[in-house]
């Protein structure tokens, strides 16, 4: 995996879980890398013996112009500008986004509709990007998004008029203003309950029976938000399914065979638990 930093990163312990169950001779590692480092990384990826790659923050869109985008899975890629897995194919690299399949594979396993439902997201970074065009795709039908960084706002929205003319997704100025209570869904794309402490961004009188809570954390497992709308009675799920769905494509680009799922699965979450205790 290249990003910076990596040392946090859960996915060594899914593939090289997966590798291992398999009998694949093959290693996952962490590569952290600075920015002007990137170019001459790419240039010694075959003589590193590299034949795939995760990429995650802050590189997701920097590594496009280094590989060819494979649109085989997703006709839109170009535009959605941010892939985070590379695969070598002879002297070329193909660049893929298993964020959206991933997200994707993880509301269907969870059984959560998106079709014609109504939407609030928190937080309009790279990951919110990929939630909302996949949303976007599964024919959703409507979302307000609310940051505190309205231009990331805007720049989604760009992307979405563009890519889904007459999608309805709109800007809130506030947590309040994305209208809670009549929702059928609540995405967290924000970092906020990753640390012990954190606020919990929205009241729980906003929660109700009929919501769907997904918080895109998955350590803790539990965050404050996921804890607050279960104890209103919400569906609740933190994004340890995301991720292993985004790992376990990814596995599939790296070494074209079926991923071992459920081994992938108990390595992640043994992980969380050595890192939890
Ligand atoms: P990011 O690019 O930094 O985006 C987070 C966004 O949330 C930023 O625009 C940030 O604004 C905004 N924000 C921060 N505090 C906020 C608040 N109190 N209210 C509203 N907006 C707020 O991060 P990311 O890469 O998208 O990741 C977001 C979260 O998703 C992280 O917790 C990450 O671990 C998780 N994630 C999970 C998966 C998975 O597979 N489950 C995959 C990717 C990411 P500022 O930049 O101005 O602070």
């Amino acid at each position: 995996m290249l990003g910076m930093p990596v040392s946090h990163s859960l996915s060594p312990a899914m593939h090289n879980a997966a590798f291992a169950h398999l009998g694949i001779n093959a290693q996952y590692q962490l590569f952290q890398k600075q920015p002007q480092d990137l170019d001459v990384f790419f240039a010694q990826l075959a003589d590193l013996r590299i034949e795939g790659l995760n990429v995650t923050i802050p590189y997701k869109e920097k590594v496009l112009h280094y590989v060819t985008l494979d649109r085989t899975a997703d006709s839109h890629l170009q535009e959605v500008g941010a892939i985070n897995t590379i695969v070598r194919r002879g002297q070329a690299l193909a660049g893929f986004n298993t964020d959206i399949s991933g997200f994707t594979k993880d509301l269907q396993e969870k059984s959560i509709e998106v079709k014609a439902r109504s939407i609030a997201m928190l937080g309009a970074g790279g990951a919110a990007k990929a939630v909302i065009y996949a949303l976007a795709r599964l024919n959703a039908g409507d979302i307000t998004i609310f940051d505190i960084d309205a231009g990331k706002i805007n720049d989604i929205s760009v992307l979405i008029k563009r890519l889904f003319p007459g999608f309805k997704l709109r800007a809130a100025g506030s947590v309040e203003e994305l209208n809670i209570p009549h929702k059928d869904l609540l995405i967290n794309a924000t970092p906020v309950g990753m640390k012990a402490g954190d606020a919990c961004l929205v009241k729980k009188e906003y929660m109700h029976k009929g919501l769907v809570v997904y918080d895109l954390i998955y350590n803790p497992r539990e965050t404050v938000l996921l804890r607050t709308a279960a104890g209103a009675g919400a569906r609740a799920y933190n994004g340890l399914g995301m991720l292993l769905h985004q790992g376990a494509d990814s596995f599939e680009y790296f070494t074209g065979r079926p991923a071992p799922v459920e081994i992938m699965k108990e390595a992640l979450e043994n992980a969380i638990a050595r890192l939890t205790h």
